[in-house]
């Protein structure tokens, strides 16, 4: 007798309804297949036809990834200094910038830029990003691999002589330039100055010329996946990705970004230790800017004023309730509490102790932890800043602080509009309006693209019906 060997078949909730592919082993990556578990439902639907090109994306990377016959020829063509014409494998090469929120912001643009113009997304993650994320591509990696020879981050700035923008002024090539006639790769900087991106970059013509280049090198500090929504040439092939344009970054967020076991274990941890058993979980992201300091007190005020006017914590009063007979139906609600700072959370929880809450619920506050300071350079300190934007974005709704990245990815993987603590003008040192709620799930891009090949002084957030100006950066632009 032969029995036929089945695999138990992995079910749709924890393929994300076909977002995930089941291709990659479940030991290999828990958080992957266990997420779904502990998050909201998606609130958008997912098009099948992302779902393909996704499928597709996986196959095209695992066959032009590194390892293979494919990488090594284009590896070589690299090395000979030119570019080459109808090569079949392209690549662009994610380079770090900036915080753990800004580089899942970036680097999600970028994968949504490879899947535009068929480019195999590579990454240099960085010592101290590794061991953050799974491998996102099943039977290859998105890992850069070290002998790669142009893997100096240090050499890509504005200045950089490869930058398309750079070679574009000083008439390295012509628009019309033959494939092979060109440099064997070309930088694209990506990075704001005086809070715009390049012109040159995000129109037709440079779309065109850029797609030439086998090899591409990119960095970034901006979420500028909004961009690609303003130029023509995209928008056909993004609507049927997105049929919902606020669904963008929720999507490729959760196909990408899956913390190893080892940050896993940190999140599972922390939530069944604290907050399994609320009935509604609060989220509360405080986080204060060296460029914009606010001083506690001041932050503190504006949270209870935020509050006071929308009721995002539980309402408290100042008379101790009668009694009550039965604790059957008290709603039991969690503050999950994220800032580098342990203050507001000392607060918050003092204030729960000493006042009971309107509605008799049980209110508990936590927060992970507080780091003091930023140290993008340490491996422990950015898998805790990991498992926090996780642990956030379990929760049921959440607030967030203006212009952070941090925030915006957590309220973006949960599918939540939240509540953006307003930052104070630049002259002035308290926010007038404490707090608005978000139009969107989708992160916002601070810095837009100069677009002068549409006509000088073009506002982005005028040329479409689903692009706007984001509530906490006026002259950014959210897709909504
Ligand atoms: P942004 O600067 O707020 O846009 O967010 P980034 O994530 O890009 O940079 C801030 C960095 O500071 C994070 O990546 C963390 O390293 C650290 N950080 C800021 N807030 C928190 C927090 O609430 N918890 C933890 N663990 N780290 C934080």
């Amino acid at each position: 007798e032969t029995k036929l060997s089945t695999t138990p078949a992995i079910s749709s909730d924890k393929l994300l309804g076909g977002l995930l592919s089941p291709n990659i082993d479940e030991q290999l990556c828990h958080s992957r297949y266990k997420s779904y578990q502990y998050r909201q439902k998606s609130p958008f639907t997912l098009s099948p036809y992302l779902t393909k090109k996704l499928r597709k994306y996986e196959a095209y990377h695992k066959k032009c990834g590194p390892g293979s016959r494919l990488y090594k020829k284009a590896m070589k063509q690299l090395k000979s200094g030119h570019n080459y014409e109808n090569s079949q494998c392209k690549y662009v090469i994610w380079f770090p910038c900036n915080g753990l929120g800004n580089r899942m912001l970036t680097l999600a643009s970028t994968f949504l830029y490879a899947l535009l113009t068929n480019r195999v997304l590579l990454t240099n993650m960085g010592k101290e990003s590794e061991n953050l994320f799974c491998e996102p591509f099943p039977g290859s990696s998105w890992i850069l691999p070290p002998d790669f020879p142009y893997n100096q981050p240090h050499k890509l700035h504005i200045e950089a002589p490869e930058s398309y923008v750079n070679m574009l002024k000083r008439g390295a090539f012509a628009y019309h330039a033959n494939a092979s006639s060109l440099p064997a790769y070309v930088y694209l900087h990506l990075e704001q100055f005086s809070l715009r991106m390049q012109n040159n970059i995000f129109c037709e013509e440079d779309q065109k010329m850029l797609s030439k280049f086998n090899w591409m090198l990119l960095k970034s500090d901006s979420y500028f996946a909004p961009a690609f929504f303003l130029m023509p040439s995209y928008q056909e092939e993004l609507k049927r990705m997105f049929p919902e344009k606020e669904s963008v970054f929720h999507h490729l967020g959760r196909y990408l970004y899956h913390p190893t076991n080892e940050v896993w274990g940190r999140i599972e941890r922390y939530y069944n230790a604290y907050l399994a058993h609320a009935d509604e979980k609060i989220g509360l992201q405080v986080r204060i800017f060296r460029e914009k300091p606010i001083k506690f007190e001041v932050m503190y005020d504006q949270i209870m004023r935020c509050t006071n006017q929308v009721k995002f914590l539980p309402e408290m009063t100042h008379s101790e309730p009668p009694m009550r007979n039965s604790s059957t139906n008290t709603k039991h609600k969690a503050i999950l509490i994220t800032s580098l700072y342990a203050g507001y959370y000392e607060r918050i929880r003092a204030i729960y102790y000493d006042n009971p809450t309107l509605n008799g619920e049980v209110v508990s506050v936590y927060q992970p932890s507080h780091e003091e300071e930023q140290q993008t350079e340490a491996q422990n300190h950015n898998q805790k800043a990991l498992a926090e934007i996780y642990l956030l974005s379990f929760c049921d709704q959440m607030t967030i602080t203006a212009w952070s990245t941090f925030g915006y990815v957590a309220h973006s993987f949960a599918g939540i509009k939240p509540w953006i603590l307003m930052r104070p003008d630049w002259d002035k040192e308290v926010a007038e309006v404490p707090c608005i709620k978000s139009t969107t799930v989708e992160p916002c891009l601070h810095s837009p693209p100069l677009l002068e090949c549409r006509g000088k002084g073009t506002d982005a957030a005028h040329l479409l019906p689903y692009v706007r100006h984001c509530e906490d950066v006026g002259f950014g632009i959210k897709l909504y």
